[in-house]
């Protein structure tokens, strides 16, 4: 019944347009870059297995250890993600087969998850600890809104409201975990060589920037959510007084 409230949509519509906006960019982004190709000739699967190599050479004095961290592929565009329960780097066959910066920049990027999984960087932990929370507090979210206002009971609907802001602090915490991921993934392809070019190096940011950009959009429409959930509860709460 919410879905169709007009406020709603006023506090909506410019998340649908900047989410919009974004996975346009990123798509744009990904599109150009990948029909550049990478001087080094590796392809996003060879350029992850040549890092992992290195990485657990270097591991063996104690800097990160990427020993054990595997790279398969996996269906799909831009599905790419690194699986920290199985260690495993997943990349799509747009990346893994294909030998352009955009590939080699999205596969150095997952591969800075997995170093953040392997140090136990904190905002990686962090953010880990909150997705149970995160994913009760989004259903309960819902049920005690729906109950506080049907019960005409504000301060259980308030109860709602706060378990929904798990999802805001969700999205904000996502983002100095992508942001260091893509600094990894920038440090690990020019010290290892894999990115040697200016123009190599523009491609790589301008792939793994579209990327970030993603994430404050979320961040964005993750306020905005919240922000209408306190307007909606906040207006009850007015009218009953
Ligand atoms: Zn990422």
């Amino acid at each position: 019944m919410f879905f169709f409230d007009p406020v709603y949509l006023i506090f909506m519509i410019p998340a649908f347009i900047l989410m919009g906006i974004t996975s346009w960019y990123v798509r744009h982004a990904y599109t150009k870059w990948s029909k550049v190709r990478a001087s080094s000739g590796l392809t996003g699967a060879q350029a992850a297995q040549q890092l992992v190599s290195r990485a657990a050479y270097i591991g063996t004095d104690g800097s990160t250890d990427l020993r054990g961290v595997r790279v398969l592929g996996i269906g799909g565009n831009l599905t790419d993600h690194y699986n920290p329960q199985d260690k495993t780097l997943y990349l799509s066959p747009g990346v893994a087969n294909v030998p352009s910066v955009a590939a080699v920049a999205i596969a150095a990027h997952e591969l800075g998850h997995a170093m953040q999984d392997a140090e136990g960087y904190i905002p990686l932990r962090f953010r880990s600890a909150l997705v149970p929370m995160v994913n009760i507090g989004s259903n309960l979210g819902w049920i005690l809104i729906l109950a506080g206002l049907f019960l005409r009971w504000t301060n259980l609907a308030w109860l709602g409201v706060l378990f929904f802001a798990g999802g805001a602090v969700f999205a904000l915490a996502t983002l100095p975990v992508e942001f260091n991921a893509s600094a990894r993934a920038k440090a690990m392809l020019t010290t290892s060589g894999i990115i040697r070019t200016e123009e190599e190096a523009r491609g790589v940011s301008a792939v793994l920037n579209a990327a970030a950009l993603t994430y404050v959009a979320a961040l964005i429409t993750a306020v905005l959510q919240l922000l209408y959930y306190v307007f909606l509860v906040g207006g009850i709460g007015r009218r009953r007084d």
